[in-house]
């Protein structure tokens, strides 16, 4: 059987075979092939995308991963921290326009305890009950648990009952400790924490998310032992919804470098639809290839244009600033030759696009953490524990003070 007839037929990809295709296949063959499993899997020629926003809700980060630009150091004057008021009205305006998630992510901030984070998702659900907080990557929950001195499972039990509905796949990097030791990243979170955190919420009975970031220091190899690792988790547990993967954006980081180019991200998609056999999912990362790649993505196994993305703060910091309202999106997944339709996390369709069923106010930039770029940790914080010392002050200082 010749390479494109194996893929249409659904067998499984081994190590060697994926390594041989993603270094010498050309790449309308790849195309093929992955439009042929996208086919299989979603013969019903819809491509999904969901409305909601991505809030990051400190950039305070002791971890220093040296591919990232959006991070402040403990005692910053621009680190900030938001308040439970600023982020609801972030989702009252997520909600005006459509949307009924919040991806909520953020830095590895001392000064943040578990309970804060449990005040939030109960105070969230209380005022907006059927909004869904897709929260939290895996190094999150580790540094969490490191800071509570609490297992993993017992982190994310607390979690699932303050609210947490599932957790996006950030933080993944590349999923072999050789690269994360390169990049800093290894000491947030191991290869195997990531996974460890993974396969504890699946077990919770939570859907998550797979990414892969590619594109800094490690090789061919390495970016497949990433994705047959998630392959291996996925048989274990399915969990998984979906996987996304994006190129490295090199702007204003410590490692510098250059991004992959538009056929590197296209080819890497490609392989993962390739190797993901049993995600149901692929999402095209417009966010940073842009709208057009973004398209061409649904030549290449995606079958899911992500999020319309109200606000984003991580990649625009790194020099990747593209915007696409519901419109847009729409836009491109029907000139594509596709039927677009909203969803929620589980994938589940929500309807037709809500631009078709009102009017919506046109987006055409993306929003920002603080709209005036003030550093500085919300009011709401003084109530709770500092870890660092620089913390411990300004909450002790902000005390006498008022
Ligand atoms: S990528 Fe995340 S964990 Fe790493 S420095 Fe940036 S904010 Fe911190």
């Amino acid at each position: 059987m010749n390479r494109s007839a194996t893929a249409a037929a659904g067998a499984r990809l081994t190590r060697a075979r994926a390594l041989d295709l993603y270094r010498h296949a050309p790449t309308a063959e790849l195309a093929r092939m992955a439009d042929a499993v996208r086919r299989r899997k979603h013969p019903d020629g819809i491509v999904t995308y969901i409305i909601d926003r991505n809030v990051n809700y400190t950039n305070v980060c002791v971890a220093r991963c040296k591919f990232c630009a959006f991070y402040r150091p403990v005692g910053s004057s621009e680190g900030y921290t938001l308040g439970f008021e600023e982020i609801a009205r972030k989702i009252e305006e997520t909600i005006a326009l459509g949307g009924g998630q919040l991806l909520l992510q953020g830095g590895h901030n001392p000064d943040i305890p578990i309970e804060w984070y449990e005040d939030l998702f109960r105070r969230v659900k209380e005022r907006f009950p059927a909004f869904r907080l897709h929260a939290l990557s895996p190094p999150e929950v580790v540094h969490i648990s490191r800071l509570s001195q609490l297992p993993v499972p017992a982190v994310i039990d607390r979690l699932i009952a303050a609210g947490l509905d599932s957790i996006p796949g950030g933080g993944a990097e590349i999923l072999v400790d050789r690269v994360r030791k390169l990049l800093n990243c290894y000491n947030k979170a191991t290869a195997d924490e990531w996974l460890g955190v993974m396969r504890a919420a699946h077990r919770a009975g939570l859907r998550t998310t797979a990414t892969m970031m590619y594109g800094t220091v490690e090789t061919m190899e390495e970016r497949l032992e990433h994705l047959f690792r998630l392959r291996d988790l996925q048989d274990e547990t399915g969990g998984f919804t979906a996987f996304i993967t994006w190129s490295y954006q090199p702007q204003h980081t410590e490692l510098g470098g250059t991004e992959a180019t538009g056929v590197e991200y296209l080819r890497t998609l490609a392989i993962a639809r390739l190797v993901l056999d049993n995600f149901d999912n692929l999402q095209a990362s417009w966010v940073t290839q842009g709208g057009k790649v973004g398209q061409l993505s649904l030549a290449y196994g995606a079958n899911d244009m992500g999020s319309v993305m109200i606000e984003e703060n991580v990649v625009r910091a790194a020099g990747a600033e593209y915007c696409m309202d519901e419109f847009e999106v729409v836009r491109n997944i029907e000139a594509a030759g596709f039927i677009a339709k909203r969803r929620n996390m589980h994938y589940e369709i929500l309807g037709d696009p809500v631009v078709r069923e009102r009017d919506v106010p046109r987006m055409l930039e993306l929003a920002v953490a603080r709209p005036d770029g003030r550093g500085g940790e919300a009011e709401d914080l003084r109530g709770y524990e500092a870890r660092s010392a620089a913390g411990r002050r300004a909450r002790a200082g902000a005390d006498a003070s008022s």
